[in-house]
């Protein structure tokens, strides 16, 4: 059976929420494998978890500045691992800013498709067919990669269930071409900003503020109902432009795009660069005192209500259940 890549992405060892989820499409198309680029001295157990995760075989580079360079380490141990595999049907990553740049790359040094924005996929006879999301989710399109070794990169929570659990083998990769001239990242404050928050771009749930929340002092009722529900916080352009919260947070056309399977949108008026980046989410829920606002088009439950008056009385009837 060909293998399946999926490239394991993870923070000082900890694996990010999607390796399960790319694993188990993996597993819909061949053999699920891992591919994982560390520094050297991190991360001993990541090939067991994969395993546990459903990789059969995990590709592991051991890059030593893998942390001070943008994307090209992931780049060149996927090449490596696609020429170290043999047989390969695909390669799977999550929709991270860095995945799909690394993605692109990959497809080009290959010769290859680059699929993004895939919420469904299936082996077919002419190759693995694709269900992507274009133009801000306003079209879905099937689509199949004529040759070569199609690059996916799969929208979250698109693709249900688990891969059965395998014996990981540890292949080593050799770093891979030289990488001296590749782009490199200089830390000018020393620290990492620590969030307890599940990370947006793979969080089951999100809440998201607009600029009807009006300060960034009212931008904390976003953030209290997020961590009544163990939620991700995202925001409306508008709001990060005001200083609301910082630019990572901001959801859409220009910022990150999310597929939770629950999205609360509170004082969000629904613009159609703000929506092309979350209407793929499972259920949408709005919260906006103006009964014509363009969200509640899309909004599976809708409020027409003031947040400063619904989101205190939802947040006290979360933490109600939860007592
Ligand atoms: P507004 O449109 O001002 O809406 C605020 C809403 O809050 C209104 O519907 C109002 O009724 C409601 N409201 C006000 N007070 C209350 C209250 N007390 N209680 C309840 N409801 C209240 N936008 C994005 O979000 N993401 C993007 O990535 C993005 N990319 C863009 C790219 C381009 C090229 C361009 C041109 C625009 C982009 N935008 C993007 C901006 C987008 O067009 C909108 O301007 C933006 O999404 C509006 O944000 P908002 O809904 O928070 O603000």
């Amino acid at each position: 059976m060909s293998q399946v890549l999926v490239l394991a992405e993870h923070v000082q060892g900890e694996l990010k929420n999607n390796v399960a989820e790319l694993l188990a499409a993996a597993a819909r198309l061949g053999e699920p494998a891992a591919v994982v680029v560390r520094q050297p001295g991190t991360g001993a157990q990541l090939t067991a978890r994969l395993g546990e995760l459903g990789a059969a075989a995990v590709y592991v580079a051991d890059v030593e500045e893998a942390d001070a360079l943008l994307v090209t380490p992931q780049v060149a141990a996927l090449a490596a691992a696609v020429a170290a595999a043999g047989d390969v049907s695909a390669v799977l990553v999550g929709t991270s800013i860095d995945s799909r740049e690394a993605a692109a790359r990959l497809a080009v040094r290959l010769g290859a498709a680059f699929l993004s924005d895939v919420v469904d996929l299936a082996a077919a006879p002419d190759g693995v067919r694709a269900t992507q999301q274009a133009f801000g989710g306003a079209y879905t399109v099937t689509a199949t990669a004529a040759r070569g070794i199609p690059v996916i990169s799969l929208r979250p929570n698109s693709v249900p269930g688990t891969a059965p659990a395998a014996q990981a083998q540890e292949i080593r990769l050799a770093p891979g071409p030289n990488m001296a001239a590749a782009a490199r990242i200089t830390a000018r404050h020393e620290g990492q900003a620590v969030s307890t928050r599940p990370e947006l771009t793979a969080a089951d749930i999100v809440v998201s503020g607009g600029r009807g929340l009006g300060s960034a002092e009212n931008f904390v009722l976003v953030e209290q109902l997020a961590d009544a529900l163990g939620a991700a916080v995202g925001a409306s352009r508008a709001a990060v432009d005001a200083g609301y919260c910082a630019h990572t947070m901001q959801v859409g056309q220009t910022g990150t795009t999310v597929s939770p399977n629950l999205y609360l949108a509170l004082g969000i008026s629904g613009a159609i660069q703000h929506r092309a980046g979350m209407q793929s989410a499972k259920t949408i829920v709005a919260i906006n005192k103006d009964p014509g606002a363009p969200i509640f088009e899309i909004a599976d439950f809708g409020v027409v209500g003031d947040v400063f008056t619904v989101v205190p009385q939802l947040i006290e009837a979360v933490n109600a259940r939860q007592a």
